[in-house]
């Protein structure tokens, strides 16, 4: 057992002779050393001058000149290649081996000089002996303060020089040099214990530095995280619209330094909703982060342009296309965009197909800032989707022409007296089978002394953009009101209703009151929603709609079958009127999927009890095929153009008179 114990004292105590190899340890030494050794081979060469100066005629030349010159140059040449570390990077290896030389050469130099200061001894007369004793005790503590980082080196030090030191100022037997001897032990003792504490601290304080690094390392691991957090999108995992725009804004500066291209393009999922209203939001979730995968896969495969990809929301990505791209280059992508997202998804129990829209806009054509760039992108997009449902659309000096317009419209708009210079014309609905005419579709007019005739198609978005549709549309209905009021009791008057006065808090409130100011029956009166505008807010939509109902009004939907379609809609709303869009009219004879469209949508309104009207009915063809299907209402150029109030009378009058006349065949 003892014998174990002294093994490992052994083995510690040897320890204490070597070179930590703790990486961060030992630069800190390295560190510490190339400041301080210059310093102590400064006090080493110094006090060797001074001492064999001192012996220089009672000595032989070899032991005042020779050594003391090898040994300054040694120190010399030692000092210098410690001064030239403080700025080279080394390895943990390199540093490990240096110390350790360092470490070892502390035995021979330490030696060396102990045995030069002995082998001068007995030269000296008593002071010159007292100083050989002041020499060794005072350069040791120098060089042991000196050594201090570097424990086991100073404890070298303090072997080898202080213990032969002790015995020899001992074995001279005089008193004086006994004296110093001894001193010079309990020195020596204080200092390694100085040393022992000192080394400690030392030790300690770079392990407190280096885990004060971890922490930071970790804290910045941390930061990098949420970094990454804030810039993913949470469903997809893909980048998110905060990535995009400063993908985009760092891809448009490097352009305009280099002075070549760049172009945003928005993708947008068409008939994406009816998927989440139909099936739910986790299949509609699984949709997107599967196109969402497959529009990433095209951007990384896709050269030689380098593409970034992000997701901006809803069922909205953008793309940011690097390194100069033609129109052509955006084609490519486009279409193969548009391929990856039509190929089939797995919902529930089904299958779908999807389609996208993509706008695109390229710097420096069509705007001079990232942020023009992608409103002009945003612009494509939506003459994508509006002219061209699923298709790849790049910014234009037409679309540019376009958005002038539309702002020169909306300019004008905010000037415009509605009451005089807004006007409206009546279309009539006719009876498919009686072609009587039971009412007429109120048709906003706006003949601009400035822009001529503008189309409701552009003026009546313009007014909702920019927020004044619903004093439009209370200024429309008061006089198409005060139009039915002449109309015979039995003419219902039909009215066009916006988004924005169905789905602001209070829209429906002033049109309540201006029908029952009106003194035209309630009954009378049909409005005419779209689908877009009930599910801009569905739950306001049914209030307001509910609140017209209660009134005794009917509810038409406008445009069926352009927008998504959405049966839940149909179903939840109280309707009683289905206009079917005059897009499926126009070929329902040669086109056998038109007519199939509009034999199901009348067979929907069959089911529902609700009654059918067909728009944009232009020949007879059209109206005998609507009438075999089965259609209750037509309306369209083949009975009459939309036409000014003052033109029903007469209108009316003609029909009358067609009729009387047709009966009178008929009687005859
Ligand atoms: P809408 O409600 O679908 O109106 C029918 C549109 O089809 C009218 O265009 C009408 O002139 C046109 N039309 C009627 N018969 C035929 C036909 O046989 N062939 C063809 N090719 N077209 C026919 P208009 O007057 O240009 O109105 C366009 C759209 O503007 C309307 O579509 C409606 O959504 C909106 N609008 C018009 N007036 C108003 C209004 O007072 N208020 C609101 N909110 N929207 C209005
Ligand atoms: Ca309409
Ligand atoms: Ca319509």
């Amino acid at each position: 057992m003892p014998a174990v114990d002294l093994k490992a004292q052994f083995t510690a105590a040897k320890q204490l002779f070597r070179v930590s190899d703790d990486p961060d340890l030992m630069r800190a030494q390295f560190d510490a050393f190339s400041k301080q050794i210059p310093l102590l081979y400064l006090i080493l060469i110094s006090n060797t001058i001074a001492v064999a100066y001192s012996y220089v005629n009672v000595a032989p030349d070899w032991l005042t000149m020779t050594v003391p010159s090898a040994l300054t140059l040694l120190a010399a040449f030692r000092t210098f290649w410690w001064l030239r570390q403080r700025h080279q990077v080394r390895s943990d290896a390199d540093i490990l081996r240096n110390l350790r030389v360092m470490n070892w050469m502390t035995l021979p130099i330490g030696a060396g000089f102990t045995a030069w200061s002995f082998a001068l001894y007995p030269y000296g007369d008593p002071f010159g002996k007292s100083q050989i004793a002041f020499y060794m005790a005072v350069t040791v503590i120098g060089c042991i303060f000196s050594l201090m980082n570097l424990r086991s080196a100073a404890l070298i030090v303090t072997l080898v020089v202080d213990v032969p030191y002790v015995l020899f100022f001992w074995a001279t037997g005089e008193p004086t040099l006994k004296a110093i001897a001894v001193n010079n032990l309990l020195v020596s003792g204080a200092m390694v214990t100085v040393l022992f504490i000192y080394y400690r601290d030392f030790a300690d304080l770079v392990a407190s530095r280096k885990s004060l690094l971890t922490q930071q390392a970790a804290t910045q691991a941390l930061s990098d995280e949420n970094f990454r957090l804030a810039n993913l999108d949470s469903l997809t995992e893909l980048p998110n619209r905060r990535r995009f725009f400063a993908e985009l804004s760092s891809a448009f500066a490097d352009a305009e330094r280099r002075h070549v291209g760049v172009a945003v393009g928005i993708i947008d999922l068409d008939d994406f909703k009816p998927i989440n209203d139909n099936y739910g939001h986790s299949v509609g979730d699984r949709v997107l982060i599967e196109a969402g995968r497959r529009i990433r896969e095209v951007c990384e495969g896709f050269g030689p342009q380098r593409v970034e990809f992000a997701r901006l929301g809803g069922d909205e990505f953008g793309v940011v296309v690097c390194g100069d791209p033609e129109d052509a280059d955006l084609a490519r992508l486009g279409e193969r965009i548009g391929e990856q997202v039509k190929l089939p998804y797995q919902l529930d129990t089904a299958h779908t197909g999807l389609s996208c829209s993509i706008g695109f806009a390229l710097y420096p054509r069509s705007a001079t800032t990232a942020e023009a760039l992608y409103e002009c992108a945003d612009y494509s997009l939506y003459h994508a989707k509006r002219r061209l449902g699923g298709r790849t659309v790049t910014f234009s000096s037409e679309l540019e022409a376009e958005i002038r317009s539309r702002g020169v419209i909306e300019n004008l708009l905010r000037t415009v007296d509605f009451d005089t210079e807004m006007e409206l014309v009546f279309q009539p609905i006719v009876d498919a089978m009686s072609e009587h005419t039971t009412g007429f579709e109120a048709l906003a007019r706006w003949q601009s002394p400035r822009l001529g005739w503008v189309s409701p198609a552009d003026f009546i978005p313009a007014a909702e953009r920019i927020g004044l549709i619903r004093p439009l549309t209370q200024s429309l209905l008061v006089r198409a009101l005060a139009a039915a009021k002449a109309w015979p009791g039995h003419t219902r008057l039909s009215f066009n209703l916006s988004a924005h006065d169905i789905c602001s808090p209070d829209g429906i409130l002033p049109l309540i009151s201006i029908i029952e100011k009106s003194g035209v029956a309630p009954r009378r009166l049909d409005f005419e929603i779209t689908e877009t505008a009930v599910t801009f807010d569905f739950v306001r939509a049914q209030q307001s709609i509910a609140a017209l109902k209660a009134m005794g009004c009917g509810i038409s939907l406008d445009d069926f079958g352009t927008g998504y379609s959405s049966l839940s809609h149909v179903h939840r709303l109280p309707l009683d009127k289905l206009k079917i869009d005059r897009s499926f009219v126009a070929d329902i004879n040669d086109n056998p999927v038109s007519h199939k469209i509009v034999k199901s949508l009348t067979g929907l309104c069959d089911d529902m009890e609700i009654a059918c009207v067909v728009e944009g009915v232009e020949t007879r063809a059209q109206l005998d095929s609507l009438r075999s299907l089965g259609c209750d209402f037509v309306q369209g150029y083949y009975f009459a153009k939309p036409m000014p109030g003052a033109a029903i009378e007469g209108y009316l009058a003609k029909e009358r008179e067609w009729c009387d006349g047709a009966d009178a065949k008929v009687v005859a």
